[in-house]
């Protein structure tokens, strides 16, 4: 099973700097020798893998990458300066496809691994190196190798960081439609009826991270449909939970929410102690559809449940969200740090 985030990028390494070809003027050497210098290496584009990225959204803005060339050499054997390298950050886990070929260039998957994706162009070598007894005064140098393209393609297999949770009306996909831009195409999906949506939140060039709605978790597992193992893995992935319920009593079975809230955490708990125990994220919906005084009354209810207040938003008029996604991002730093501690 996998989610499938794919991008394209083309990386170019910098050209290596020129030789030069010069000659020492000195004012009582008459016939100064050859002392054109080196040209400076190419910088290289490095892939390198970081847990700090859970996408590759933050590719989607630039798509070419290109390392800057070596200077060229000059004359008293200087060599030219060598170009930084440029480093391409990826998520952990992205596979490296060359897209002529086909072929896997690269399988990122451990934190800091790196690929020397394309390597700089080495710098031509300066007159010196081509002096030999049969000829002094060479005036040769050579040109500076050229740097090397590459078109890649780029694929991750997603984890959801934050997995919803919530009855069927709770307003998990409205939320996930609400607030993520991109679809990840999602493949070999074994259970055609119950297809996880995923989205891509994106809060800035660099924090993005992955939203799914999963449907069917719970009221599947009691009415022993069988989910299987697999999807329960993946489940169990997820780094944590946005429990949705809906404020609003129009068209529940229960109609009070903190006894829905309590009720499906009692199926959470027996479908799967381990997930039951994930953190979890509780959120108020469709606060436009209440009254704010029943919306007060519902926070302090749950308050007073959960022993901190949950969080309220309405998908219709955005309250609440954009609060709610940073909450959700400082989440995941959080658990990051904490594992990193580990
Ligand atoms: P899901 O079953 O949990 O995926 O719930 P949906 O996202 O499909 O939402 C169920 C219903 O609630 C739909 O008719 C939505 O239009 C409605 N809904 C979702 N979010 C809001 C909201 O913030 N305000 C209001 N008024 N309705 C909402
Ligand atoms: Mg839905």
């Amino acid at each position: 099973m996998a989610f499938i985030d794919e991008v394209e990028i083309t990386c170019i390494s910098g050209k290596g700097g020129d030789g030069c070809a010069s000659f020492r003027r000195e004012k009582f050497v008459p016939r100064g020798g050859p002392d054109g210098g080196d040209g400076g290496r190419g910088g290289s584009v490095i892939l390198r893998a970081t847990e700090r990225r859970n996408t590759l959204e933050h590719l989607r803005g630039q798509r070419r990458y290109k390392a800057r060339g070596g200077t060229n050499g000059t004359s008293k054997n200087m060599h030219g300066r060598g170009a930084a390298d440029l480093v391409v950050e990826l998520p952990v886990g992205t596979q490296v496809f060359d897209v002529e070929t086909g072929h896997l260039l690269a399988d990122l998957d451990v934190d800091g691994a790196e690929a020397e994706i394309c390597r700089g162009g080495r710098g031509g070598r300066g007159n010196v190196h081509f002096k030999s007894s049969a000829n002094r005064t060479p005036r040769r140098a050579e040109p500076g190798w050229p740097g090397e393209q590459r078109r890649l393609r780029l694929e991750l297999k997603l984890l959801a960081d934050v997995g919803l949770l919530g009855f069927p009306n709770a307003g998990k996909s409205t939320l996930i439609a609400t607030i993520s831009g991109a679809r990840p195409k999602i493949a070999d999906y074994p259970f055609t009826t119950l297809v996880p949506k995923l989205g891509v939140v994106r809060l800035g060039v660099d924090e993005s991270f992955v939203v799914a709605d999963i449907p069917g978790l719970v009221q599947g597992a009691s009415e022993g449909v069988g989910l299987g193992h697999q999807f329960l893995r993946h489940v169990e992935r997820s780094r944590f939970l946005l429990h949705l319920v809906s404020a609003s009593e129009a068209d529940e079975q229960v109609t009070d929410p903190l006894e829905r809230y309590t009720l499906l955490r009692g199926e959470l708990e027996r479908f799967s102690p381990e997930l039951a125990q994930r953190r979890e994220l509780v959120v108020l919906t469709k606060a436009d559809a209440v009254d704010t005084e029943a919306i007060e009354r519902l926070r302090g209810r749950f308050t007073e449940a959960l022993g901190h207040p949950p969080f309220v938003i309405s998908a219709v008029t955005r309250r609440g969200i954009d609060a709610l996604l940073i909450a959700c991002w400082r989440q995941l730093q959080a658990m990051l740090e904490a594992s990193e501690e580990d």
